[in-house]
């Protein structure tokens, strides 16, 4: 099982997760496209995707028959891994949780999971061109 992803898609995320610092970002990720999602969270340390918005996201994947590939998340100062939180709250265990690390700014850092039964497992993220 691993994770690919459009690089045009990887990078939008990579800017999304820069443009909601010191905040995480969060969103989802489809085929063909990248969906921001809000983050509802008062916390820096953890995100909540805006539920009216996230309905209406998985609505029009459903419409368009699109395939949701992953689930994204920033960690503005976190490490390059899920969190307990993050695998306490992985509501999805088919989908694959990307998560962007800015821990060092200038040098973004990417990986892919797949969590289930309470762990997290990483699993290869391609990013194809
Ligand atoms: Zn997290």
């Amino acid at each position: 099982m691993d994770l690919t992803i459009d690089s045009r898609i990887l990078e939008e995320v990579v800017e999304h997760a820069k443009a909601a610092y010191p905040k995480e970002g969060c969103g989802l990720i489809a085929a063909g496209r990248f969906i921001p999602i809000p983050n509802i969270a008062q916390s820096v340390s953890e995100f909540e995707m805006d539920p009216a918005e996230l309905i209406k996201a998985f609505r029009e994947l459903r419409t368009a028959g699109e395939e949701l590939v992953a689930i994204y998340h920033s960690h503005p100062h976190g490490p390059l891994r899920p969190s307990d939180t993050d695998i306490e709250r992985a509501y999805y265990p088919e989908t694959a949780h990307l998560i962007v690390s800015l821990a060092d700014p200038k040098h973004p850092r990417t990986a892919a999971f797949r969590i289930a039964n309470g762990e997290a497992l990483e699993i290869e993220l391609r990013a194809i061109v």
